[in-house]
């Protein structure tokens, strides 16, 4: 299998944004964008599954199953990606099977992935064992991906990220955190001297310092710091503000925004940069992680940019 698959590589670029606030601040503030990675597999993603699907195919397996919600960016991906590198797959999707499946659902079973529907409980039970026990005998001997390909493969892939030359000139690097995996790859991939900084996408998780920590044996390096205050109400909720911000952010720079994560990272950005949390000459890398499929999901009109995805 080709982890270096031409489609792949040569689109992410590293974007300068520049406003009243970061000129009045003396803030440099850089974007990768992984966004532009690929427009199913985009972001984060890729990075996080491809050890796994090297592992499934050394293995000798044919098909892989995995877990997510109805929007989830990770079924997306894994199944473009499954279907790309020709396995075949089976998503396991959070709660009852809808009248109308989401946008996501319905691409996922275009690109060839089955979709079995599980009630919450059930789903948390089945994600926990790994899928065994609960769902039927068709699943055994198939590679499981945990849920967003949370586990070290994920975060041996996630530390790749940054390998798109020199990062020492950053200060900050932020990105979102969903389950930690992203994050814990980009720790590995920094130095002691830059502050790594992941903004929770979720409400009060507890238990994520431990999650991230298991990920890094635990050895989470002191220059890591998770913000809890830019959920904006919970996992994939959202507020006018939020959705006014990101298509401001829009006009200013050009870069469109998912509204379950880097929305909200760059709104906590720029909420930091006003509040002085960071000193004058600081220059941050925000990790774009992608998602802007998740977007579709938004009534047509509520993102100015959301048509030219
Ligand atoms: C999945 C996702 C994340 C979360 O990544 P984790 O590795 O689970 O922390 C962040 N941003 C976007 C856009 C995602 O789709």
């Amino acid at each position: 299998m080709d982890l270096n698959h031409p489609i792949y590589s040569g689109r992410v670029t590293i974007d300068t944004v520049e406003s009243e606030l970061t000129t009045e601040k003396n803030i440099k503030l850089h974007v990768l964008r992984l966004d532009k990675l690929h427009p199913v597999i985009s972001g984060n993603k890729w990075f996080k599954l491809k050890y796994y699907l090297a592992d499934a195919a050394d293995k000798g397996y044919k098909k892989i199953v995995t877990f997510g919600g109805p929007y989830s960016n990770h079924i997306a991906a894994a199944a473009y990606a499954a279907n790309q590198f020709n396995f075949d797959a089976a998503g396991i999707i959070r709660g009852e099977q809808p009248p109308l499946l989401s946008h996501t659902l319905s691409a996922a079973r275009d690109l060839g992935m089955e979709l079995h529907f599980l009630s919450r409980d059930d789903y948390s039970l089945a994600k926990r064992n790994g899928g065994t026990g609960l769902i039927d005998e068709c699943f055994i001997n198939h590679y499981f991906i945990p849920e967003g390909g949370f586990g070290k493969m994920g975060v041996a892939g996630a530390a790749e990220i940054l390998h798109i030359g020199d990062i020492s000139k950053y200060t900050h690097i932020i990105a979102a955190v969903g389950t930690g995996t992203t994050i814990a790859g980009v720790l590995q991939a920094t130095s002691p001297q830059q502050e790594v900084i992941g903004i929770s996408a979720m409400k009060s998780n507890a238990a994520l310092a431990d999650e991230i920590s298991s990920l890094l044996d635990g050895t989470v390096p002191g220059n890591f710091h998770i913000i809890h205050d830019y959920h904006f109400g919970g996992y994939a909720k959202k507020s006018q503000p939020l959705l006014d911000f990101m298509n401001r952010f829009y006009r200013l720079s050009n870069i469109p925004l998912d509204f379950v994560y880097t929305g909200k990272v760059m709104y906590g950005i720029s909420d930091l940069i006003s509040k002085n949390y960071f000193s004058p000459g600081a220059a941050i890398l925000m990790i774009h992680t992608g998602g802007l499929q998740g977007n579709r999901s938004l009534p047509p009109g509520t993102l100015e940019f959301r048509e030219k995805m």
